[in-house]
């Protein structure tokens, strides 16, 4: 496994200028290792470089490009274990889910790799036809969270470079060390420049939304970050892909498989221990069926093993970060202050590690942090409900419109209750699952934009339209 003390710039590992900043271990909160911190004049570098790689690499074919992301896949595949495992360090999740989320970033890669983009017909007679071409945007920036890092970065890195753009990458600080490795595997398949990665605070983030050099930025992460990327972008009118918080909402009617439920139920609230922008973060369940529920929900939840995501059978990571924790502690005391019952959990585990175990709580005001909060961590709210009309209100509340479920035995039902969800996704009996053709974003204040899919991938177009005169 190897730590990376450099940058990546114009095809070439660079010494920060910037110093280093210490990476914690999430699951010892021991220092994994000093990151390489940029100077706001290596992004200046970095951005010169993809807008010189442009020129080039915009006029490669559909096919070159395809072949490139192919050879790219190919590496990630060699080097999956150490990407695995670099996870699993920084980022806290057990080694069987980081290498999931490797070998699924692997397959996105080649998914995107077939993508096209479109040429359409829009009109047509004998004497003209107009024709909507997809031309690439320039140099795209990255900007890149803690809680799924890899999967992230392919998400906004491979479907840029498909339609013939070129980036400069910017991971979180918690977890920087994954990007750096990754583009010296992947860096010698593309010409230099093509794609970069500088490692810094918020402010490398913030010089790169505001850089004139840059015409888009993708971003994932919280709504309030989203806003101030909005706000620096504004300078050249980037264009942006904003994939912010989510605020999940899940129904379950009475007629639900109380057994099956429960499984998809806490899989989908602690997926990735409930640091996932889609994992379920509001359960509203009918009230025939709370008690027994929750029975089921409880009995799932605690066959979680949690601990240090490299020790062999723990299955529940740590949360990623001691602002995190420290959030989520609060939280947990807000409940309790409030009458909240914990029927598992409720407490953080003694000892070294930002351990919270799967939490499950009822008796919660609709209107109390935990559900008008993203809690983004191992604690799920559980509200009883028996008038379909007041919970679809409850769910549509807050900020964030990112996505929501409906579960029964009955799917027109639970189709026709969430299409009058407020969000940009909803899955009836499952929740949170997302895939390379099916585009994903949000509604209201989760983001702007989609990501995946044909659609995603004219985010990193512009449109030209070409009228042509027949002649003759
Ligand atoms: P942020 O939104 O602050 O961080 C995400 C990325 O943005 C990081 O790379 C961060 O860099 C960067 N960044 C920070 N400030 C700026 C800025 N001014 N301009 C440009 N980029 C910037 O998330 P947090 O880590 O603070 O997490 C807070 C909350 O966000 C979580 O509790 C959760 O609710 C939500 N979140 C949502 C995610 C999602 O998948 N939608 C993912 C992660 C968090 P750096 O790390 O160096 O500060």
């Amino acid at each position: 496994m190897k730590l990376c003390k450099t940058l990546y710039i114009n095809g070439t590992s660079v010494a920060p200028a910037n110093g280093t900043l210490d990476v914690l271990n999430p699951a010892t909160e021991k220092v994994l290792a000093s990151a390489p911190v940029a100077s706001t004049e290596q992004v200046d570098r970095a951005v010169a470089a993809a807008r010189s790689a442009f020129v080039q690499w915009r006029d490669t074919s559909d096919e070159e490009r395809s072949q490139a992301l192919l050879r790219i896949a190919d590496r990630m595949e060699t080097h999956a274990d150490e990407l695995a495992r670099i996870i699993v360090h920084e980022q806290g999740k057990p080694l069987m889910i980081a290498q999931r989320e490797v070998a699924g970033a692997t397959a996105w890669v080649r998914y995107t790799a077939g993508l096209t983009l479109p040429v359409d017909v829009v009109f047509e007679d004998d004497s003209k036809r107009i024709e909507v071409h997809r031309k690439p945007l320039g140099v795209v920036g990255s900007i890149t969270p803690w809680n799924w890092p890899l999967m992230i970065l392919i998400w906004h890195l491979m479907p840029a470079l498909k339609a013939g753009n070129t980036v400069v990458c910017k991971p979180s600080e918690y977890t920087p060390f994954h990007a750096l490795r990754l583009f010296e595997i992947i860096g010698e398949e593309l010409p230099a420049g093509v794609i970069n990665v500088v490692n810094g605070r918020g402010d490398i983030g913030q010089a790169m939304s505001e850089h004139d050099g840059i015409d888009k930025i993708v971003f994932t992460g919280s709504i309030a970050t989203g806003k101030r990327i909005m706000g620096a972008a504004a300078g050249n009118l980037k264009r942006l892909t904003l994939e912010l918080g989510g605020n999940d909402a899940a129904v379950v009617l009475p007629d639900v498989d109380l057994e099956q439920a429960a499984e998809g139920i806490i899989a989908a609230a602690y997926k990735n221990m409930g640091q996932t922008c889609a994992a379920l973060k509001r359960l509203y369940v009918h009230e025939d069926i709370h008690d027994a529920l929750c029975e089921k929900l409880v009995a799932v939840a605690q066959r979680h093993v949690v601990g240090d995501g490299m020790e062999p059978g723990v299955t529940f990571g740590p949360v990623q970060n001691s602002m995190q924790y420290t959030y989520l502690c609060g939280l947990l005391d807000d409940i309790r202050e409030q009458g909240g019952i914990f029927l598992c959990g409720g407490e953080p585990l003694p000892g070294k590690g930002y351990l919270i175990p799967p939490t499950i709580v009822t008796n919660v005001d609709p209107h109390s942090r935990i559900v008008q909060e993203e809690q983004f961590g191992p604690i799920l709210p559980v509200i009883p409900f028996n008038d379909l009309e007041e919970v679809i209100t409850l769910v549509n509340e807050p900020q964030e419109g990112l996505g929501g479920s409906v579960w029964s035995a009955d799917i027109e039902k639970a189709q026709a209750i969430s299409s009058r969800f407020e969000c940009g996704s909803t899955w009836i009996n499952f929740h949170g699952e997302v895939h390379p053709s099916a585009p994903f974003g949000g509604c209201k204040q989760s983001g702007l934009g989609v990501e995946f899919g044909q659609e995603g991938l004219m985010e990193y177009t512009s449109v030209q339209t070409r009228h042509i005169l027949k002649q003759g």
